[in-house]
């Protein structure tokens, strides 16, 4: 019979024990600035139903049209949560959260799924942080929400982006925009893509999002919504930029950005790194006041972001910023015979109750070996025992990095370490 050999599925990947540092350091940065900001966490089931994925994130959109990974199990659809946006406003109007008082401002940290085809930067499972401010219309809620993605990327030392913002408008200004905009690509139909022909009529906004090379003049030249947004529109986004500058926050108008969701009202923004290539987006976000209706809540307006964690580890790399310091123990204990072993065994819990990090060898090599484990381990210290050191009740402690050592008694050890 052939071996057989299992592996993750294809743009799926382990976190392997090297990795993990690095995640726990950005999630505790995550924890610690949400905490500061007074937003809360939420935590919702990786699977969902089916339906509210594609009425939450949109018929037309390629997560919902090509990219969910979804099964039937008994009389239930079942989807693998390709975005958060939506089970959280299903959470929302499942537990009334509304009922809390005021707005509410939940944020998250978790594996998100979607059957792309996997490159650098773009992978099938992957993880978001991001925030959903549920409740409030303000233009502050709005720049708050950018405050945090990018007060996130400041503690972290990535300082090199490009924010970029638009209002997609209200229903009303949009309607309005969408007819200006097929009118005008009306005389040029046939030389559209043919994607963009596919999406002319029910989504003509999301050509101009469009990379093919022959709707780029057409888009060039396109009118812009900023014009035909109506007067709430228009001063809401007047207010988000004003905001935006009073905090000094750098940021660029981008009038072609449309994001790839349905739900999306009047703020529309996206971070990018010219240090990722070709996926180079950080984070997206906007305002969806339709949403909560949409999902069977009461109107609400809502605004937030999602940012990829992968992407952000690339850009750390780029530029060399370690979230994590090097793997170390404090103390290694080194055992020469089978009663050091076992006062060993039984003095590492009296370290860890003083808060001192502490191994031993678990496969009963020599002392040689041990000391050499302990140099992988990375250990500060060696505490080195044999039946002498028990004699005395006086043990070396071998300084690793200074390659000095010294003998004490536990108690001097501890009172040292910890
Ligand atoms: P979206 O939910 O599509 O607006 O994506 C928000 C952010 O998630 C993007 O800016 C990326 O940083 C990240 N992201 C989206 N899709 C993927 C993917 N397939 N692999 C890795 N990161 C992704």
């Amino acid at each position: 019979m052939p071996k057989l050999t299992y592996t993750t599925h294809l743009g799926m990947f382990d976190i392997l024990p090297d990795e993990s540092p690095k995640w726990r350091a950005l999630e505790n940065i995550i924890h610690e600035e949400a905490a500061k900001f007074n937003f809360e966490e939420i935590r919702t089931p990786i699977l969902e139903q089916t339906e509210l994925i594609k009425r939450g994130v949109g018929q037309l959109t390629d997560i919902v049209a090509k990219e969910i990974f979804a099964f039937t199990k008994g009389d239930s659809n079942y989807v693998l949560r390709p975005e958060l946006t939506a089970p959280v406003v299903r959470s929302f109007v499942e537990h009334h959260l509304d009922q809390r008082g005021g707005s509410q401002k939940l944020y998250y940290i978790g594996p998100m799924f979607r059957a792309e085809r996997p490159q650098k930067g773009r992978q099938r499972q992957f993880h978001q942080f991001g925030v959903e401010i549920i409740g409030s219309d303000d233009p502050v809620a709005d720049v708050e929400c950018i405050a945090f993605m990018m007060q996130i990327y400041r503690r972290i030392g990535i300082k090199n982006f490009d924010l970029k913002i638009n209002s997609v408008g209200d229903p009303e200004s949009r309607e309005k925009y969408k007819s200006v905009l097929r009118d005008y690509l009306k005389p040029n139909f046939e030389e559209l893509s043919e994607l963009s022909q596919k999406r002319f009529e029910k989504n003509p906004m999301r050509i101009l999002d469009s990379k093919e090379p022959e709707d780029q003049e057409f888009i060039k030249n396109a009118p812009v919504i900023r014009d035909y947004l109506n007067e709430d529109s228009s001063n809401h986004f007047e207010l988000v930029c004003e905001y935006l500058n009073k905090l000094e926050i750098d940021f660029t108008i981008d009038p072609l950005l449309v994001r790839g969701m349905d739900y999306y009202t009047r703020t529309a923004f996206e971070l990018t790194s010219p240090d990722l290539g070709s996926q180079d987006a950080l984070a997206g976000g906007g305002r969806y006041d339709l949403l909560v209706e949409e999902i069977g809540g009461q109107p609400t307006p809502a605004v937030g972001f999602a940012a990829g964690m992968e992407r952000l580890f690339i850009a750390c790399e780029e530029l060399d910023i370690a979230l994590a310091p090097p793997k170390e123990v404090d103390v290694y204990i080194v055992t020469l015979g089978g009663a050091a072993r076992t006062w060993g065994l039984t003095t590492l819990p009296k370290l860890r109750e003083h808060g001192i990090s502490a191994t031993m060898d678990y496969l009963g090599r020599s002392m040689r070996a041990q000391m050499k484990d302990a140099n992988r381990e990375n250990a500060n210290y060696t505490l080195i025992v044999g039946d002498n050191e028990l004699e005395k009740g006086e043990f070396t402690l071998r300084n690793m990095k200074e390659s000095e050592e010294d003998s004490f008694t536990l108690d001097g050890i501890i009172a040292k370490l910890a």
